[in-house]
């Protein structure tokens, strides 16, 4: 779910580029997709290219992948983004099965 370039220091959510959200969909956008029919049977969403780990619709990717967008209004940015990084920690493990590099862009 490539959002941002890393290390820079901006309000929108530091996205390290792991793809794991992608390779496995999982949560909302799981929910969001089988009504669209956009994940495929390993599990990734039919958007995903794993060979660059980008979103190939990235400009035009659905509101449901745009993490500074949906952030709940009663939820300060800080907080939502420590909620999402969570999120991505998950993903990150169950796709790649070794802990997230969260000050970096993503190594595996
Ligand atoms: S799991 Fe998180 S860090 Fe990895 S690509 Fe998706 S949003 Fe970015
Ligand atoms: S549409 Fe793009 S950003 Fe959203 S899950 Fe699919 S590949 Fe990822």
């Amino acid at each position: 779910m490539r959002f941002l370039p890393m290390l820079k220091k901006t309000k929108e959510f530091p996205c390290t580029e792991c793809g794991a959200c992608c390779a496995k969909v999982t949560g909302p956008p799981a929910v969001v997709f089988e009504e669209t029919g956009w994940i495929l049977p390993n599990g990734a969403c039919k958007n995903y290219d794993p060979a660059t780990k980008q979103c190939m619709i990235y400009e035009k990717r659905p509101p449901i992948c745009r993490v500074d967008e949906i952030r709940p209004p009663s939820m300060t940015r800080p907080r939502w983004h420590a909620y999402v990084e969570t999120c991505c920690d998950f993903s990150h493990d169950m796709v790649y099965g070794l802990p997230r590099e969260r000050k970096c862009k993503c190594p595996h």
